[in-house]
């Protein structure tokens, strides 16, 4: 099952190899060791801690740069200028599943020498350019953890059309076996077992119509929510496929009321709205002590860092959910302002 998920996958993405591992973390580990990455890496902290914490872990300094706060994906002018003599590579996050400015990353790392690979975790069903995220840079990392919207329970997988890097890779996962008896790698256990695939391929089948749903509930967030004053969807790129996954929301500073009271209201009434990825790795331990000043470096990811909630969505949100949570935000808002 985990080899007939495999080709399905590389097949609908359109990519050489997939190689599917126990959870999207390790297939990070995974493909940074495979890379040869070392020194300094640079990532962006607006992302889930696990892009930065896969590098640290071998012992390799995530080096954080600042995002566009139109896309709140990495800034390639901000990547310039953290490039040191250390720096091996670049990890680009397709962050709510919109592609990174892939060719102006490929461009500075063939500039500068450098390895580019894609953390893709929520980038299952998305395309740049056309072309389904899978195939950019050296690799492309998925994550397929329950929170996703592709999902094996548990699980990820790494996409590349080099052979080479792929084979390295199989043999990382398993121990560096090749064969009954025969270990000519170092490796660790990243394989995913057969129940996780089974679900995966399940899901997949459904897969289609899971990002159906959640376009129809995104245009019904951004319907129920137009008009509260200060609250603003964030956009898809309607140029490029997407599986609306995420219902990311900026609270601007137009809005009367904080975020975090908004959050705090929500989950007052059960609803689980998150501040994803509040406060920013770079906030986050070790690095908020390793680098204490790297907000310095970063004002857009602080701001944006202030500003967003991400909202339910999936299989199990349809439009009476999304009534009630925008009835609710437009209630809290407009009752800060009728407190003034
Ligand atoms: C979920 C996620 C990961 C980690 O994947 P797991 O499968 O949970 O280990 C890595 N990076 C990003 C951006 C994620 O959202």
């Amino acid at each position: 099952m985990v080899q007939t998920l495999e080709q399905k996958i590389a097949d609908r993405l359109n990519v050489r190899h997939c190689v599917a591992m126990c959870n999207g973390t390790i297939a990070l580990e995974i493909a940074i060791r495979a890379l040869g990455l070392a020194g300094e890496v640079i990532v962006p902290s607006w992302t889930f801690v696990a892009t930065a914490h896969a590098l640290y872990w071998q012992g390799i300094t995530p080096v954080f740069a600042d995002i566009d706060p139109a896309t709140h994906n990495l800034d390639p002018v901000s990547v310039r200028k953290m490039i040191t003599p250390r720096t091996s590579g670049i990890i680009g996050v397709h962050l709510w599943g919109r592609a990174a400015p892939v060719d102006a990353l490929s461009e500075i790392a063939a500039e500068h020498g450098l390895k580019l690979m894609f953390d893709a975790a929520h980038a299952f069903g998305s395309s740049h350019r056309g072309h389904s995220i899978g195939r950019f840079g050296a690799c492309e990392v998925f994550s397929f953890h329950a929170t996703k919207a592709f999902n094996t329970m548990e699980g990820g997988a790494v996409t590349t059309n080099d052979d080479e890097l792929a084979e390295t890779m199989r043999l990382m996962r398993n121990f560096g076996f090749r064969g009954y008896d025969n270990v000519i790698h170092p490796g660790t256990n990243g394989k995913m077992i057969e129940v996780c695939a089974a679900m995966g391929l399940t899901n997949l089948d459904n897969f289609d119509a899971i990002v159906q749903g959640n376009m129809r509930n995104h245009a019904a967030y951004c319907r129920a929510l137009a008009g509260i004053p200060g609250i603003r969807v964030l956009d898809y790129d309607p140029a490029e496929s997407n599986s609306h996954h995420y219902i990311v929301l900026e609270v601007g500073p137009d809005c009367p009321v904080s975020r975090d009271a908004i959050i705090n209201a929500l989950h007052a009434e059960n609803i689980l709205a998150r501040k994803y990825f509040w406060p920013g790795s770079h906030q986050m331990q070790p690095y908020r002590d390793l680098f204490p000043h790297a907000g310095l470096m970063l004002p857009y990811t602080c701001a944006v860092a202030e500003q967003v909630v991400v909202l339910p969505n999936g299989i199990s949100i349809h439009s009476e959910q999304i009534d009630i949570i925008a009835s609710l935000m437009a209630f809290i808002v407009n009752s800060a302002i009728v407190g003034d």
